[in-house]
């Protein structure tokens, strides 16, 4: 097998993830990936967008070296992932690449936030004054620091969001895959944490963010890569020409054609095809066309 190149480093041409044909069928038979191209380079702040179930989860696992493909050729960090998914490299691998899962209750399991995040710092057996100031820095930056005595189990969404978040930043990763980091938060919480996903881009970090919530995207990314319904990728592209597709955005099911009356008069306009969205089509309601945001400056 090819190494982990290590240490932060991509392959030699800033390649860190570089998929042909990448398929994945799960033990069930269920096709979550059938045949995905896609090279992400170093730095690069990459917004995955696609509807429930066209397998964004799934490719962040894959990026993850937690699964590996069924089918086709696929690299992360110069080393084959069907390799670091059977353990060759695992753990220098996952100090280099981190994923915050969707749900934050996989990741967190300690009896204090702050020995979550000190979990993975410990386990590479760093000695505990770089284990405290890698904490500090990691709760910091997720701006918890008032949490780090608390337990995880009584802390709000988005306060275990952030804490999920810190224990993968306490181990230095060069990449951070997040699934779904707003996901059914209220929509103050939800902004805050668009603002900390947002920040870490910095320090050339490079940050895989799965979503289906359009308007966070200008915020998080520079770049936007939509699975479709066939589960491949079905456009590659900057925020600002791929939120503006509306037809492309009906295809992926990020946005809906939603048809109703008014006065007898009938129209139609696109709404977020999100799954919180409700329509109660009361005549007496005005609809507000929900349009993905415009991409910023
Ligand atoms: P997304 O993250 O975009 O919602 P997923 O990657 O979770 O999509 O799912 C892609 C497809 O794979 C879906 O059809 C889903 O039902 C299926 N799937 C996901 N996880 C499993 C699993 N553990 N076993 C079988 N099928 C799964």
């Amino acid at each position: 097998m090819q190494p982990v190149t290590g240490q932060g480093e991509a392959s030699g041409d800033g390649i860190v993830f570089h998929l042909r044909g990448v398929r994945y069928v799960y033990p069930n038979k269920q096709v979550a990936l059938d045949g995905i191209d896609l090279d992400v380079r170093r730095g690069e702040q990459v917004a995955l967008l696609g509807a429930n179930g066209s397998g964004k989860s799934t490719l962040l696992k894959l990026l993850d070296g937690i699964i590996a493909p069924s089918d086709g050729t696929m690299t992360a960090l110069g080393a084959d992932v069907a390799a670091v998914a059977a353990g060759v490299d695992a753990f220098r691998f996952h100090r280099e690449v981190g994923l915050v899962f969707q749900d934050p209750d996989v990741q967190l399991f300690s009896a204090s936030v702050f020995d979550d995040v000190a979990f993975g710092p410990l386990q590479l057996g760093l000695g505990r004054d770089e284990v405290r100031a890698r904490c500090d820095a990691a709760l910091a930056e997720m701006e918890i620091g008032h949490l780090a005595d608390r337990a995880p189990f009584e802390l709000s969404g988005g306060e275990k969001k952030r804490a999920a978040i810190a224990s993968v930043l306490s181990l230095h990763p060069s990449v951070v895959l997040l699934d779904e980091p707003t996901a059914s938060l209220d929509p103050r919480t939800k902004w805050v944490l668009v603002n900390l996903v947002r920040r870490l881009g910095a320090a050339n970090r490079t940050i895989v963010t799965a979503t289906h919530e359009l308007d966070i995207v200008p915020i998080i990314a520079d770049r936007v890569v939509v699975l479709g319904e066939e589960r491949r990728v079905l456009a590659d592209g900057s925020p600002r020409d791929v939120l503006v597709d509306r037809d492309l955005l009906i295809r992926a099911n990020l946005i809906h054609e939603h048809l109703h009356e008014h006065g007898g008069e009938r129209h139609s306009h696109p709404h977020e095809a999100g799954p919180d969205h409700h329509h109660g089509d009361n005549p007496g309601v005005r609809h507000h066309d929900v349009v993905p945001a415009s991409p910023a400056g």
